[in-house]
Formats: structure tokens, C-alpha cells, sequence
């Protein structure tokens, strides 16, 4: 992680130097402040690889700040961590919706830390790929513009809302969505969706991937993600 800078914005000393630590011994380039203004200011004049911003700051707080540098042309393609503090569910939940890429909760390990913040970078650079073409991830395979969806050799028969939830979910895998930024993506179809439709919809999904199941993660108080990692089965369902 060479010549990658992360912008690490959090008021608490201790951690903030926990963070910087952690992050330093793998070779990041820390720029680590205690205040939201400064982190902002720090992002717009140098546009970092990361930005790591712990929600409850004073004066600006990090969901602010991530809404700032989300609607800044020059920052807004800076991925974005939101540390919270435990039980914080609804501030992530609005983090995300605001466009930040990942959040971790207090108290975190220094590895899921660092794990973290090098799969946010990674995938900023992975996720540029067009929609109409083809999706390769586990056993699932996806053409859009085909329409085509395959598990395992066998192929899938989604509905149309279904077919753009499991893409919109498997394009970005590890990736938690809530279920407004998943009814933002399906929108377009000729039936109104709403957020709780989205959990019938996962449930027909589910259904038809059978075995593989456990491919979509429920996110306990937040939404879904498309899971990350193999191996994926034998396994237990991880509902
Ligand atoms: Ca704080």
C-alpha cells in the first residue's frame, strides 16, 4: 500500500492514534486530524485514497463530512469508512445512503481495521466496469444485457426486479447496502418498490439459488450485501 494516503479524522486520541499506527506499519500514509473542518479542508486540497471518519465528531461530524466530500466534484470518487460507536446502526445507515463505502464499529481489531481500508482501495479500482457486461463472481454468473443469470451450471429464472437486486448486490460484493439505496437501484420497473418489498424480493431470491443461498448476507439492522468470500458452502446458512 505504498503511495496510498488515508485521511484519518477522529477526536478520541488514543484511537486515533491506533488507527495511524496500524495503518503506518502497512505502509499507508497517514494524515490523521481531530476535527471534521480539518478533515474536509485536508480532503479538498489533497484528495486522499481513503478517508476513515468517525461519526460522532464535534462540530462537523463525520456523516457531514462524507456528505461534503460525496457531492464534491473534486472528492467524491474518495471512498469512505465511517468508524461508529457500537449500536450506532442508524448513522451508518444514513453514512451509507450519503455514499460511504464501508463502515467499521468500536471496538475493532487492528486487522479488520487494515483489511478494510485495503479492500475499499482495492475496490475502487475494480468497481469501474460497465453494467452490460458480464459478471463472474463464486458460482453466479449474470449478462444484463442477455438477461441471463447461472448458478452452478444451471440457470436462473429471476423476475426483472429480482434479476437487477442479485446484479446490483453481486457487482459489489462485501459491499452493505440498506434497503432505500437498493430500491434506488431497481427503480425504473413499472411497479412502485418499497423497502419492504425489497426483504420479499431477497426472499424469492434466496429461494431460487437454493444451495447457494447464502450468498446474500443479511446485515443485521442495516440491509444486504452479496457475500465476499469463499469458500462458500459446505457451510452454515449465515442468516
Ligand atoms: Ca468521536
Amino acid at each position: 500500500m505504498k503511495g496510498e494516503t488515508v485521511l484519518v479524522v477522529e477526536d478520541e486520541e488514543d484511537i486515533r492514534e491506533l488507527i495511524s499506527y496500524n495503518l503506518k506499519r502497512e505502509g499507508f500514509e497517514v494524515v490523521a486530524l481531530n476535527t471534521g473542518e480539518a478533515g474536509l479542508n485536508a480532503a479538498l486540497e489533497s484528495p486522499p485514497s481513503l478517508a476513515m471518519l468517525d461519526i460522532m465528531l464535534p462540530g462537523l461530524s463525520g456523516l457531514e463530512v462524507c456528505k461534503k466530500l460525496k457531492s464534491n466534484e473534486l472528492t467524491k470518487h474518495v471512498p469512505v469508512i465511517l468508524v461508529s460507536a457500537k449500536g450506532d446502526e442508524t448513522d451508518v445507515i444514513v453514512g451509507l445512503e450519503l455514499g460511504a463505502d464501508d463502515y467499521i464499529s468500536k471496538p475493532f481489531s487492528p486487522r479488520i481495521l487494515v483489511a478494510r481500508a485495503k479492500a475499499v482501495i482495492r475496490r475502487g479500482t475494480l468497481n469501474q466496469s460497465d453494467d452490460d457486461s458480464q459478471l463472474l463472481i463464486h458460482q453466479l454468473s449474470m449478462h444484463p444485457g442477455r438477461f441471463e443469470a447461472v448458478i452452478a451450471g444451471k440457470a436462473l429464472s429471476l423476475t426483472a426486479s429480482e434479476f437487477k437486486i442479485l446484479h446490483y448486490l453481486a457487482r459489489h460484493p462485501g459491499w452493505v447496502f440498506t434497503r432505500a439505496q437498493i430500491v434506488d437501484a431497481v427503480r425504473g420497473d413499472d411497479y412502485p418498490v418499497t423497502e419492504r418489498s425489497i426483504d420479499v424480493q431477497i426472499v424469492g431470491i434466496r429461494k431460487k439459488l437454493g444451495d447457494f443461498d447464502n450468498y446474500i448476507e443479511t446485515v443485521r439492522g442495516i440491509g444486504y450485501r452479496f457475500r465476499e468470500k469463499g469458500p462458500v458452502k459446505p457451510e452454515g446458512p449465515l442468516k
